[in-house]
């Protein structure tokens, strides 16, 4: 018997296999095709011959974790024990898993934003607990009287992705006023808040659940090397929670992954040094405002993105077949993949709204506007 039964191939894999099958511009899954940063690519070349290649301490490189903790008072001035709050994972995916499984119990009830990104349910139905998805509201803005009617006494966990994955939305000030008011009436929920793209806003500032002394004492941050850094293949990213928390969140961790690897700790843990991670937001803005003065004469409608690399369209005037029907001939008939948006709601709500990655060079996203264009 399947311990997930509904669970299929990922959306992100299905894509990306078909884009390689069909020689296909590949705009799905979300990952840069530009060289990584040199100064990091040195370092790494450098590491590499020195004494770099055995475990870590469980929790994290030390250095490394000195520097994340320096980052995270730069970014959003909160000072955080790095000996105790802090935990470098294996991306940011290996942090959202750990902590559902490490917090939440069988019959808890976890609350998940439709459209949400894929790795928020499995942990949740693998701990026997219930994902209670409730949707956005049409601008993908949090409909807070909606997310009150869905808790209760067994609500353990909400989970925010901000800047959310697929629709590029940004929570505002006012979101995390009527957080907060949520939040003093059910004093057992915790806050799972994805930031993997906190770097990566454009005309409104990002603002991290770090930032609120309301949600110190009962958050847990991940964030991503491989979205801050263009190195998604490196797997490493890190959590941030409460001592009381973290306690817990450590004890899943060393029987998961014991470690990170090291090299990539080690190599991150010098680039911090040069790197800056503010420059982004103003980087994928350029990639953001060139991909939509591309399309701009397609029979596409563009959607606000407002964070991410990821650009919702409209292909409503074009075709009335369903998302994942018309993304599939999208890459066989026009050499162009992007992600089917129903994939990311609990009832596989078709809107005819597909995805496309703008992590791309220039050539790459001229070439996919020329063929999207003629469509
Ligand atoms: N959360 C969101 C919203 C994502 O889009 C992704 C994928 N990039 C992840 C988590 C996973 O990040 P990582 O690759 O560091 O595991
Ligand atoms: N986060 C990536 C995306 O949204 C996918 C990563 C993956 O394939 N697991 O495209």
């Amino acid at each position: 018997m399947s311990k997930l039964p509904n669970v299929t191939t990922s959306i992100f894999t299905i894509m990306s296999k078909m884009a390689v099958e069909y020689n296909a511009i590949n705009l799905s899954q979300g990952f840069p095709n530009f060289p990584v940063d040199e100064r990091l690519t040195d370092i790494v070349s450098r590491l590499a011959k020195e004494n770099v290649h055995q475990y870590t301490p469980m929790a994290g490189y030390p250095p490394l974790m000195n520097k994340i903790a320096k980052l995270t008072q730069d970014s959003y001035n909160r000072i955080i024990n790095p000996d105790t709050e802090l935990l470098v994972t294996a991306g940011a995916t290996q942090g959202i898993f750990t902590t559902i499984l490490a917090l939440v119990k069988e019959n808890d009830e976890v609350i998940i934003l439709d459209p949400s990104y894929d790795s928020y349910e499995s942990p949740v139905l693998l701990c026997k607990a219930k994902p209670v998805r409730v949707a956005l509201n049409d601008d993908y803005t949090p409909n807070w009287e909606r997310i009150e009617k869905a808790c209760s006494a067994k609500t353990r966990m909400m989970i925010i992705n901000n800047p959310h994955n697929p629709t590029g939305k940004i929570l505002t000030e006012n979101d995390f006023i009527q957080l907060k008011n949520l939040l003093e009436k059910y004093p057992d929920i915790i806050i799972l808040s994805d930031e993997v793209y906190e770097y990566i806003t454009f005309e409104e500032k990002h603002i991290s659940a770090h930032t609120k002394s309301f949600l110190l004492d009962r958050c847990v941050t991940v964030s991503s090397f491989g979205k801050s850094f263009h190195i998604t293949g490196w797997k490493i990213g890190y959590t941030i929670a409460p001592e009381y928390l973290m306690k817990e969140i450590k004890k899943v961790h060393q029987f998961l992954v014991f470690s990170v690897n090291s090299i990539s700790q080690f190599a991150i843990s010098e680039y911090l040094d040069v790197v800056n991670v503010n420059l982004l937001g103003k980087f994928y803005q350029e990639k953001r405002d060139y991909f939509q003065k591309l399309l701009q004469n397609s029979r596409f409608e563009l959607k606000p993105c407002e964070g991410t690399y990821f650009q919702v369209a409209s292909y409503a005037a074009i075709s009335d077949e369903d998302d994942v029907t018309f993304c599939k001939n999208l890459i066989i008939n026009h050499g162009v993949a992007a992600i089917p948006i129903s994939t990311f709601y609990s009832d596989h709500k078709d809107q005819k709204l597909i995805r496309f990655c703008f992590a791309k060079d220039d050539f790459t996203l001229e070439s996919a506007a020329k063929k999207i264009c003629q469509i």
